[in-house]
């Protein structure tokens, strides 16, 4: 299990709040602390998971990419096949178990890709509760299908218009909302950032990934993989699937951030490479951030929206200082190619954010010998991306698919009122 050392990791982590919102976080590091040393607690999750999200999800071998690649075998860990199609659903069920042992009746939640909003209207949905969600305009535009989900789900979908109307936008809107709202109200966070005790425990409920993916690897490999590859936005998924292992040195660990466009500021997310995340103290807690030559939070670009985010988990950002875990990026261009890959060799539709996964770990495993394992974590599927993947392949077929699908969701709107 992760531990904090009082909500920090080496330098990283921390609370870093208005005043107003350290009773709460100490209500719930409270509660958090307590049930996470009752075993029947964690039962009570994994029997949550199973019954509402298909838990546990397989560990794929790809069997024909993997010789194509001529390197190591690659398996998936399928997180994509999780009820709401990610891995967010994981964090999103566990918080809700707190909820209703602190007998709130509404949740807040901010969410960039929109995943983390669809997960938490749903777990809203099945417990009954309210939920409000705050999202950036762009991303809004990008990821259109899970925002109308979220709405049909009984959620309010609240429009952040500020800032760069990304993610960091979303988060310090809910952070502003929960500060209002304390006391009825529970900030449902999305990943391993924010103010302790988020990042601990995020990774608690994340380290499901892991523990599968150990019990799966002993199975079905008769061993410890020897690399395990992940995408990194905030750093959840990665941090899941890192967990079970970070006492065992010989399996390497390797987060893969976006590298967007180009290493130019404002054209990719890669804070935890050499020269560029600085530590820095925002958003309720310290880690490196993305920061222009004020100091103030920079712009950020990927593809895929969910890794489209200016800090990181504090909990990335102190095993990658101490060397634990292996920094890596892909561009937006390997990023396609690798998600071609999958889809044409194996028949699976991954995420845009998993597909940088998977270029990491296919670049990793063609280094590697046959009679080595390598596991990337497929953190979900890639039904919400298909507009970006059709701008993103121009055809002239395509072309005329958006705009008729443009136009088919004007229609949609009009009939529900812009809700
Ligand atoms: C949100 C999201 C991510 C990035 O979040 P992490 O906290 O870094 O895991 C990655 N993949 C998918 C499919 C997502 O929805």
């Amino acid at each position: 299990m992760i531990r904090s050392d009082n909500g920090y990791f080496g330098e990283f982590g921390g609370r870093f709040v208005p005043e107003i919102l350290l009773p709460a976080l100490t209500q719930l590091e409270d509660l958090f602390f307590q049930l996470r040393d009752e075993p029947s607690f964690w039962q009570e999750y994994l029997t949550l998971t199973q019954e509402y999200s298909g838990r546990p999800t397989p560990l794929t071998p790809l069997r024909r990419l993997s010789r194509q690649l001529g390197g190591a075998q690659i398996w998936l860990k399928r997180e994509d096949l999780n009820h709401s199609g990610a891995h967010k659903i994981n964090n999103v069920l566990g918080q809700g178990l707190l909820v209703q042992r602190m007998g709130k009746k509404r949740v807040i939640a901010e969410t960039g890709a929109g995943q983390h909003g669809l997960a938490t209207a749903i777990m809203a949905a099945r417990l009954g509760l309210e939920a409000t969600i705050y999202m950036g305009d762009e991303d809004i535009e990008r990821q259109y299908s899970n925002v109308f989900w979220m709405r049909q789900l009984g959620a309010d979908v609240v429009a952040v218009t500020t800032g760069s109307r990304t993610l960091k936008d979303a988060l310090d809107e809910a952070l502003r909302d929960w500060a209002a709202s304390v006391e009825t109200t529970h900030y449902v966070l999305g990943t391993v950032c924010g103010p302790a005790p988020f990042p601990e425990m995020v990774a608690y409920f994340q380290s499901v990934i892991g523990e599968e993916i150990r019990q799966q690897a002993l199975q079905q490999m008769d061993r410890l993989p020897h690399a395990i590859v992940a995408c990194v936005g905030g750093g959840s998924n990665a941090i899941g699937a890192f967990g079970a292992f970070l006492d065992d040195p010989e399996v390497e660990l390797v987060g893969v951030e976006a590298g967007g466009r180009s290493l130019d500021e404002g054209q990719h997310s890669v804070r935890l490479l050499k020269g560029t995340g600085e530590t820095g103290i925002a958003q309720g807690y310290k880690t490196l951030f993305l920061q222009n030559d004020d100091g103030q939070l920079g712009d950020t670009h990927s593809i895929a929206a969910g890794l489209d985010y200016v800090g990181v988990s504090p909990i990335l950002a102190y095993l990658t200082q101490t060397g634990r875990v292996i920094p890596d990026s892909a561009s937006d261009a390997e990023v396609l190619e690798a998600f071609s890959l999958l889809m044409k060799v194996e028949g699976i539709i991954p995420a845009l954010e998993s597909a940088h996964g998977l270029a990491g770990g296919f670049k990793r495993a063609k280094a590697m010998q046959p009679d080595q394992n390598l596991v990337i974590n497929l953190s979900g599927r890639g039904d919400k991306d298909i507009f970006n993947i059709a701008r993103a392949f121009p055809q002239a077929e395509w072309t005329g698919f958006l705009q008729r699908e443009a136009l088919r969701s004007k229609e949609l709107l009009a009939e529900t009122g812009g809700q």
